[in-house]
This record gives structure tokens, sequence and C-alpha cells, in this order.
């Protein structure tokens, strides 16, 4: 297992070191800032949504490693996925992270890259930097609600 393990800190390195989707989304009509003060991780989230559809993501902000490559993996993971996909996946990244066992078993397959992450629920402080993006990502979503037409 431990194979494994180096493989998994491969990933997060690399994306903490070359974090995907950095930088300001011109056209974004969702935003919304997190905050972990625990860590001192920032983030600011864009996301461009069309008809239920996340069309384009992108993040700015620093923080830790952890939280630099979960915002990373997490932009890869939901460019092109539904909301409600995406929602889906919030919840089973929670459950990962947090070792909920209702949740795990249905997660661990379909989870893919972002299963590296798994490991921060051995460590209760690091498991609030690995959600900070989906935290932010979920509010920036239900803040903005598409405003109701009325044509
Ligand atoms: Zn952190």
């Amino acid at each position: 297992m431990s194979d494994l393990r180096e493989l998994y800190q491969e990933v997060i390195l690399d994306h903490s070191r070359n974090p995907r989707n950095f930088g300001r989304l011109e056209n974004a009509n969702h935003e919304a800032d997190g905050n972990n003060p625990l860590c001192g991780d920032q983030i600011t989230l864009f996301v461009r949504t069309e008809d239920g559809m996340v069309i384009d993501i992108s993040f700015e902000g620093s923080g830790c490693a952890i939280s630099t490559a979960s915002a990373s993996l997490m932009t890869e993971a939901l460019k092109g996925k539904s909301i409600e996909d995406a929602q889906e996946l919030f919840e089973q990244f929670h459950g990962m992270v947090t070792g909920d066992p209702m949740r795990e078993s249905q997660s661990a397959q379909s989870m893919g890259k972002l299963s590296v992450l798994a490991g921060v629920r051995e460590f209760p402080v690091r498991v609030k930097c690995a959600s900070l993006a989906w935290h932010t990502f979920k509010a920036a979503i239900e803040e903005a609600v598409e405003p109701v037409s009325t044509e």
C-alpha cells in the first residue's frame, strides 16, 4: 500500500505546485470566497454555468498544498458536469474525507483521481483544507441562484 500512498502524494504535490484552472474567470456568473482560518487557506472560486451545466470553473487564492491541490482537482472534476452531478460529487467527496461509512462504500469507485485525498480523514485539521474548495463551490452555486425570468 505504500506505493499507492506515494503515488497519491505525487498527485497532490503536482496539483499544488501546478494548479489547474488557476486564475480569474472573466465570464463567471457565480463567485464565492472561502476561508479556512485554522490553516490560513483562502480561495475565490469562479464558476460559469449554462443550462444547468458547469461550463467553466477556476480559482484564485493561496493556501497549503492540500487546499490548493484539492481545489485544482475539484475544478478538473467538475468542469463539464451538470450542477446536479456536481452536488452529488460534493456529497461523495465529503463522505470520503470525513470517513462517513454510510457514504464511503458508494464513493470509493466513482471518485477517480479525487480519491488521492482520502488520506486526509486521518488528520481532522486537513479535512477542512481538503473540503474548503468544495464548500466554496456549493456556496457559489447556491447563493447566486439564477434570477427567475418573467419573460
Ligand atoms: Zn490548509
